[in-house]
This record gives structure tokens, C-alpha cells and sequence, in this order.
């Protein structure tokens, strides 16, 4: 058995598998840990059925210790020893450029990154410590975001600011959402059975991120030294002139960290529209003529299709698709549609009978007449990671 992990500051989330030697995976239960150190519930859904448990959660080690109680009371699992392989999202890998099993070397990676990713590797590291703990015969294995964007080249990642800053403090571009564009890229082979694509591959989910993929590898992507650049998102600005940080710290008298956290929490969709950081809320308005929401929506697609552009310009050669997927690529009509709408050079189009077509993992949605081909793909990390842990027990 397997289990992925991905955890919050608040929060764990889980997915446990089973795996037979002949490569068949197979979800046998998922759930969460979740409100730690406020005021806990642990939610396990296994066969069909949604267990709710009320329980006290002081901190994660006591959220890991109920996790596996309750596998073992809902007869989930028999023995603790039957987990193999334990993989965990992290967020920020600095350089690291594939899944790793996490030795001391990997370890002080994840803790040297935290400056980078203070609200998720943290988090992250005392869920792989505690597991690490109750798990002491199982793999342990950590499967960054920014590992698949290390194939970048120089030109991509470097920023245009003194060089010295990237040679003291590792300012640079990592990219983030990377197993989710890894995912797609290999759905994608598997779909049109043909490596070394070219694609433009738009996750937009509550964070939202843009990667061109070259050959089957990331060229570049939207998001930079942290998941705060590149397009809008739910509630983060992406890129804005940097200036305007130094500008509002004086005009409301704030320090640089809490513009930080304006900039990433209380901006993009939710900034603009005052309603939501969830589209649905936004789009709802839209459909209503809200004045906000219509400016929030107009300004979030046009971003998306300027770094589409200004992507397939770098990339330079025939693109194969085009991809949307995540909460928002995989289920919006309207974002998909407008998107589209607003890349009229490219000539491409969508059929919006395909666009609004119930579908299970993929659907193309181009019209014959789209100079490149449109597809919608559901993103799974989890599985990604589940493969990961594989290749390691295999070894
Ligand atoms: P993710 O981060 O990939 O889980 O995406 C979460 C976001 O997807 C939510 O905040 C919603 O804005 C969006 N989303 C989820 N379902 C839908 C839907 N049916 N239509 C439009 N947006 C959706």
C-alpha cells in the first residue's frame, strides 16, 4: 500500500493506495485531517462511504497518530507494515530535479527552502518527520512542485536584476504546480501516443499557472521565485510592477510583509470583484452584469491568453495543443471560451457543444477549423506521486 500526502498549515490530506506487482493501482481510501490546532475532524471516505470523526487535533503529530487509528479501526488497513511507501507533496525543492527518498541530504533541502515556501514547507517537514516516526519501515519519498521546471534553460530562470543576487540568495525562477504539468505531459503522450510534445499547458486552480512545455520537457512557466507570479489567481495578483510593494508600505504605513500577504491573499479575483477568490462566486456576477466581476473576469482571461502568446513566441515551432485543466481549466465553459476569444492571432477556436460536453479524464474541444488543437485534461498529482513511490519500491 501507498499513501500520499499533502499537507497543510491547518490541514493534511491523504489518499491511500493499493498496488500489485503487474502495475495496476487501485484507490482504496482518501480523506483529511482537518482545522489542527483549532478544533480537529478527521474525514475518510472508503467505499463509497463518508466517515466523519469530531476530534480534538492540537497539532499534526496527534492529527497522524488519528489518521492512522482510524485506517485501522474502519479495517483499511490490517497492519501498519502493509504501507510501503509514503509520498509527499512539497512544495519547494530549490534545485532538486526529481522525487526523492528523503535522506538527511534531501531533508535540509526541504528545511533550506522553507525561506522560499514559509507556508508550505514547514508544514510539510513535520508531516514527513512524524510519519517518518510511526512509519519506520516504509519508503519515504518527496515529489516537489518546482522539480519538472529544472530543465528550464538559464534565459528562462534568470531574473534581470543584479547577478549577484542569484549567486547568494538563489533568486531565480522555480516554477510551481510541476507534477500536475508532468501528469498532463504524459496523459497527453498517452492520449495521442506520441512523445516530445509541444504544448501550452494552463493549470488554473485557486493558484494558477502557465507551462511551456518543449519536446515533452518545461521551456518556462508563469510562476517565479514563489507561487506568487505570473497570471491572476483566485487571491493573488500574480505579476504587478514590484515598485507598488515599496509604494503601499508607505500609504498605509505597513510593513513589507504585509503587502506580501495582501499581494497573495486578499487580491487577484477576490481582490478585484470583493466577492470571491472561488469563480464560481465571480462568475455568478458576471452572468448577473456585475461591474467588478465582469472587469474581474475580463482581466483574469486576458492575462492567461498574453502569457499564452507570449509563450508559443518563445517557443518558436508547431505547437500540438493547448491544455487547460485543474478546478478552473477543466470545469469553466466561460473562462475556456473567453481565454480563446482573446488570442484572435493565433485563429484558433472552440466548439462550444464539445467546451460544454459532460467528459471523464480528457476531451477534445477545438473546432476542425483551429489552426491548434484545444484539449481539456483533468490533472491527478496524486497519482503522479503514487508512481513515484513505485519507482522506489521497485528498486
Ligand atoms: P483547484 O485549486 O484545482 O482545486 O481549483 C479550485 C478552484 O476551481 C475553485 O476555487 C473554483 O474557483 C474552481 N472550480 C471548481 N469547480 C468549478 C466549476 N464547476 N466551475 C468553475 N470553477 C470551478
Amino acid at each position: 500500500m501507498i499513501l500520499v500526502v499533502n499537507s497543510g498549515s491547518s490541514s493534511i490530506k491523504f489518499s491511500l493506495y493499493e498496488y500489485k506487482n503487474n502495475n495496476d493501482i487501485e484507490k482504496l481510501a482518501s480523506g483529511m485531517a482537518e482545522q489542527i490546532k483549532v478544533n480537529g475532524k478527521i474525514i475518510i471516505t472508503y467505499q463509497g462511504n463518508k466517515h466523519e470523526i469530531d476530534i480534538s487535533l492540537p497539532d499534526h503529530k496527534v492529527a497522524i497518530e488519528a489518521i492512522l487509528s482510524k485506517l485501522d479501526e474502519l479495517k483499511i488497513i490490517k497492519d501498519i507494515k502493509d504501507i510501503q511507501g509514503v509520498g509527499y507533496r512539497v512544495v519547494h525543492g530549490g534545485t532538486i530535479s526529481k522525487s526523492s527518498i528523503i535522506d538527511e541530504k534531501v531533508h535540509k533541502q526541504i528545511q533550506d527552502s522553507s525561506k522560499l515556501a514559509p507556508l508550505h514547507n514547514p508544514p510539510a517537514l513535520l508531516v514527513i518527520d512524524k510519519f517518518k516516526e510511526f512509519l519506520p519501515h516504509s519508503k519515504h519519498v518527496a515529489c516537489f512542485d518546482t522539480a519538472y521546471h529544472q530543465t528550464m534553460p538559464e534565459r528562462n530562470y534568470i531574473y534581470p536584476v543584479n547577478i549577484e543576487w542569484y549567486k547568494k540568495y538563489d533568486v531565480r525562477k522555480y516554477g510551481f504546480h510541476g507534477t500536475s504539468f508532468n501528469y498532463i505531459n504524459k496523459k497527453f503522450e498517452e492520449i495521442v501516443g506520441k512523445e516530445k510534445n509541444n504544448l501550452i499547458v494552463c493549470h488554473l486552480g485557486n493558484g494558477a499557472s502557465i507551462c511551456s512545455i518543449k519536446e515533452g520537457k518545461s521551456f518556462d512557466t508563469t510562476m517565479g521565485l514563489t507561487p506568487l507570479a505570473g497570471i491572476m489567481m483566485g487571491s493573488r495578483s500574480g505579476d504587478v510592477d514590484p515598485s507598488i510593494i515599496n509604494y503601499m508600505c508607505t500609504s498605509l504605513n505597513k510593513s513589507p510583509n504585509e503587502i506580501n500577504e495582501m499581494l497573495n491573499n486578499n487580491s487577484g479575483l477576490l481582490g478585484i470583484s470583493g466577492v470571491s477568490s472561488d469563480i464560481r462566486y465571480v462568475i455568478e456576477g458576471y452572468n448577473k452584469n456585475d461591474k467588478m466581476c465582469t472587469l474581474a473576469i475580463e482581466i483574469y482571461t486576458q492575462k492567461i491568453a498574453n502569457f499564452i502568446i507570449q509563450m508559443i513566441n518563445q517557443q518558436n515551432q508547431k505547437i500540438d495543443a493547448i491544455i487547460f485543466t485543474a478546478g478552473i481549466g477543466e470545469n469553466s465553459q466561460i473562462v475556456v471560451e473567453k481565454v480563446v476569444g482573446k488570442l484572435p492571432l493565433l485563429n484558433i477556436s472552440v466548439d462550444q457543444e464539445l467546451n460544454n460536453k459532460k467528459y471523464e479524464d480528457y476531451i477534445k474541444i477545438n473546432t476542425p477549423t483551429s489552426k491548434i488543437d484545444i484539449y481539456k485534461i483533468r490533472t491527478n498529482e496524486e497519482i503522479m506521486i503514487c508512481k513515484d513511490v513505485i519507482t522506489f519500491l521497485k528498486k
